[in-house]
C-alpha cells in the first residue's frame, strides 16, 4: 500500500504534501512525486527511491509553489518503479494532474481505445489511462468527467485530481482504497490516512466507495455516484499521532489482526465480478496441473491457508516450500507448473531467490 495527499489554502502547498508523504512512509513505496498548481500553470517533480530525493528535487518543496497540489507515493503495480512511471500523471493537454492509489484491472481496454483515439502514453501504468479518460470526456466540468470516467472502471483506486481550470478546488474519489478528508480552518486536505493529515486538522469526513469530493480552500462538498451531493458528517480524531499510526488499537499486531478481515476484502474486491472471479490475463492459468506455494517465516503460514483453499476451490495439488529450501533444492517444475510467491517486504532474499530458480526452469 501506498499513499496520496492532497492540500488546497494559503500556504505554499509543498512543503504540507511532502511532510505528509513522509507520514505516510510506513504504508511501502518505490518512487514518488508531487503536483503544485500556481498563475503560471502546474509544475511537478517526480523521483524514484526515498521521499528524500523529492525534497531534494524541490528544495524542500520551495523550488515548486502553488497553493493547491496533491502528492503520491507509488508502490508499482504496473510498470517498472521509474520517473516516467511515477505520480502524476499528466493529460496530453496538461490540463489534468492526477494520482492514484490501486489498480486498474480494466486498464488495457481503455488504453487500446485511448490509443486509437490518438491520446499519447508517456508511462507503462495502469493509472495513465485515468488521466486520458478526464481528458476525453471533459466539456468544462470537472466533477462530470470524473464521475462518467469512474463508471467506466473496474478495480481499485484513491484518486486526487487537479485541474488547470478550477484553480481553486482539488477533487478526490476512491473505490476500495482508501481516502479521507481533512477539514482546516480556511484550509482542506485529502489523504490515504489520518497520520498524515494529524499535525494540521482532527476533523475528519471518511469518504465511502463511490463518493466524490470537491474540495475547496474553505468548503467540501460530497457527492454519490450519480453526482447527487450529500451531507456527511465530519468526525473528530481524538488519538494521538502514535495511536494513529496504530489505527486507535493499543498496539501493531491487534491492528494487524483487526484489519484482515478489510485488506482481504479490498485486495479481492477488484477481481470478483458478479459470483465469480475475474483474471485480465486468465489464459495463462488453463493448462496448470501443480501449484506450489513457496515463502519464508510468516508469509509461511499465510501460504499454508491458501493451500487449503486453493485445493478446496481449484482441485489443484498445491506443495508448499521453505523458500530457503526450494532455492537449493530441485524442485520438479514444468510449463505447467504455477509458482505462487509470498513475501511480506517483498525482499525476503531467500523468496527471491527461489523465484529465479524456479523461473529459470
Ligand atoms: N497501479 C498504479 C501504478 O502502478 C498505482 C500503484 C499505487 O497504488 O501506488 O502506478
Amino acid at each position: 500500500m501506498c499513499g496520496i495527499i492532497g492540500y488546497i489554502g494559503e500556504q505554499n502547498a509543498a512543503p504540507i504534501l511532502l511532510d505528509g508523504l513522509k507520514k505516510l512512509e510506513y504504508r511501502g513505496y518505490d518512487s514518488a512525486g508531487i503536483a503544485v498548481m500556481n498563475e503560471n500553470g502546474l509544475s511537478v517533480a517526480k523521483v524514484t527511491g526515498r521521499i528524500a530525493n523529492l525534497y531534494e528535487k524541490t528544495d524542500g518543496g520551495l523550488s515548486v509553489t502553488g497553493e493547491l497540489g496533491i502528492a503520491h507515493t507509488r508502490w508499482a503495480t504496473h510498470g517498472a518503479p521509474t520517473v516516467a512511471n511515477a505520480h502524476p500523471h499528466l493529460s496530453n493537454d496538461g490540463r489534468f494532474a492526477l494520482v492514484h492509489n490501486g489498480i486498474i484491472e480494466n486498464y488495457v481496454s481503455h488504453k487500446n481505445t485511448l490509443l486509437k483515439d490518438g491520446y499519447r502514453f508517456e508511462s507503462e501504468t495502469d493509472t495513465e489511462v485515468m488521466v486520458h479518460l478526464l481528458e476525453k470526456y471533459y466539456r468544462g466540468d470537472v466533477k462530470a468527467a470524473l464521475t462518467k470516467a469512474c463508471s467506466e472502471l473496474r478495480g481499485s483506486y484513491a484518486f486526487g485530481v487537479i485541474c488547470r481550470d478550477v484553480p481553486d478546488t482539488v477533487f478526490a474519489t476512491k473505490e476500495s482504497s482508501p481516502l479521507i478528508i481533512g477539514i482546516g480552518l480556511g484550509e482542506n486536505y485529502f489523504a490515504s490516512d489520518i497520520t498524515a493529515l494529524l499535525p494540521y486538522t482532527r476533523d475528519v469526513i471518511y469518504l465511502d466507495d463511490g463518493e466524490l469530493a470537491e474540495i475547496k480552500a474553505d468548503s467540501v462538498k460530497i457527492y454519490d455516484k450519480e453526482g447527487n451531493e450529500i451531507k456527511k458528517s465530519t468526525q473528530r480524531i481524538t488519538w494521538d499521532i502514535g495511536a494513529a499510526e496504530k489505527g486507535g488499537y493499543e498496539h501493531f499486531m491487534l491492528k494487524e489482526i483487526m484489519e484482515q478481515a478489510s485488506a482481504v476484502r479490498e485486495t479481492l474486491s477488484s477481481r470478483i465480478v458478479g459470483d465469480g472471479f475475474c483474471f485480465e490475463d486468465a489464459d495463462c492459468l488453463e493448462n496448470i496441473n501443480k501449484i506450489i506455494i513457496t515463502a519464508c517465516g510468516s508469509a509461511y503460514y499465510a501460504g499454508c491457508s491458501g493451500k487449503y483453499a486453493i485445493e478446496k476451490l481449484c482441485k489443484i495439488p498445491v506443495s508448499l516450500e521453505f523458500a530457503s529450501e526450494l532455492r537449493y533444492g530441485n524442485p520438479i517444475i514444468d510449463g505447467h507448473t504455477l509458482l505462487i510467491v509470498l513475501s511480506q517486504s517483498g525482499e525476503t532474499a531467500d523468496t527471491i531467490a527461489a523465484m529465479k530458480e524456479c523461473k529459470s526452469r
